[in-house]
């Protein structure tokens, strides 16, 4: 009898299933009477007329596949025009879109260090910059997380090239990096700085600029920041923000970049018309950090234990995996969804409801959403 070579597959997943961990996936209807916190959509965007009409339009003009990679066929006038837009509102000299913020990560990481050169990386780092270091071949110090200090004693014992990697905005706690002073430790020890903005842009900074702007670090010689376009501005893909000549570089070297197919047309011209908004209407990013703000104080006065935001993204702890499951499921019964975090995806072992603020939510909704969260809750102080 030849053995079956997925049998191993059965038995990690009888583990999952006796753990309470396996995971699977709940298809969304077009229209949903559900109450949604559990989206990247800060701004809602998504699905915004003018954005869903510029994606439209730009299938229309430009096709619905890019038809190549960047480098062949798949560079369009759109996607120049998006890459300038990018960098002027984020205030970065030059830009490069990617199929996604991973990819930007994984190019950038990958790109910028490697052999012989030492990348600190923030232990709450998003697995996309992990991976980064990891492909990347560099010699990888995972420093406490937001800990400039141990960063600074880091850098302090290497010699070569170096970069220290970050989020902006960590994607579990929603707390920010001290971005000020890992540019500091950065520039004293001759390090680039590379920023995963993913959950900063469009939240943060003058307008939503983001929190290199906000930080002052936007356009910055050092400084490299990535974005996804999948969050606040509601649509799909990322981009590399920073020095033309770092571009220049990712543009001839990066692997997720020459070897991936060019961003869909539709997805590059709802960014474009996300970013025109977001220009015309800076209020949406003052509106979704007053959310996440009110959502906090509201879970803290019901005793629960809430990390302070820093952005659109609530964390709230709950005392097990168990009880986070069960928590997320009574909230989805009483019609609000939000996200449950819990190991592997938390490495610390701490599970949490992670709920995101939008712009576009109402006072009413709020309410509700507070309503059911907090009289779901398993622990109360
Ligand atoms: N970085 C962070 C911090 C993220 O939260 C995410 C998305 N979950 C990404 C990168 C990846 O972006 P994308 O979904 O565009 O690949």
């Amino acid at each position: 009898m030849p053995q079956d070579p997925f049998a191993w597959i059965d038995e990690r997943a009888a583990v999952r299933r006796a753990a309470g961990l396996a995971r699977g996936l709940r298809p969304r209807p077009a229209e949903s009477p559900l109450l949604d916190l559990a989206s990247n959509d800060y701004l809602g965007l998504a699905r915004h007329p003018e954005v869903t009409e510029a994606a439209a339009a730009a299938a229309r003009a430009w096709g619905a596949g890019a038809t190549g990679s960047r480098l062949v066929t798949g560079s369009t006038e759109l996607h120049a025009e998006l890459e300038a837009a990018l960098a002027d509102f984020c205030g970065f000299e030059s830009a490069l879109v990617l199929s996604s913020g991973y990819a930007a990560n994984l190019a950038v990481v990958t790109a910028l260090t490697g052999h012989g050169t030492l990348a600190v990386s923030d232990a709450a780092n998003h697995a996309s910059l992990i991976d980064g270091c990891r492909l990347s071949r560099a010699r990888t110090a995972v420093v406490p997380h937001a800990d400039p200090d141990t960063v600074a004693k880091t850098l302090a014992g290497h010699t070569g090239g170096a970069a220290v990697v970050t989020d902006s905005v960590f994607s579990v706690d929603g707390d920010a990096a001290p971005l000020g002073r890992l540019a500091e430790v950065c520039r004293a020890h001759g390090a680039a700085l590379l920023v995963d903005d993913a959950h900063g842009l469009g939240v943060l900074g003058p307008g939503g600029r983001g929190a290199p702007s906000a930080a002052g670090l936007a356009g910055a010689p050092d400084t490299v920041a990535t974005v996804t376009l999948s969050k606040s501005l509601g649509s799909q893909g990322g981009a590399v923000l920073g020095p033309a000549r770092v571009i220049d570089h990712l543009v001839n070297t990066a692997r997720t970049f020459i070897f991936d197919t060019g961003l869909a047309p539709a997805a590059t011209g709802a960014a474009l018309a996300s970013l025109r908004l977001l220009r015309r209407e800076p209020r949406r990013a003052a509106r979704v950090r007053a959310v996440a703000t009110a959502l906090h104080e509201r879970l803290t006065a019901a005793g629960l234990d809430a990390v302070r935001p820093d952005a659109a993204v609530v964390s709230v702890r709950a005392p097990s995996p168990d009880a986070a499951v069960r928590w997320a499921a009574e909230c989805r019964a009483a019609g609000l969804v939000v996200g449950c975090f819990r190991p592997p995806s938390v490495p610390d072992g701490v599970s949490r409801l992670r709920l995101t603020a939008r712009a576009d939510l109402t006072d009413g909704q709020l309410a509700r959403a507070m309503e059911v969260v907090t009289g779901t809750a398993p622990v109360r102080g």
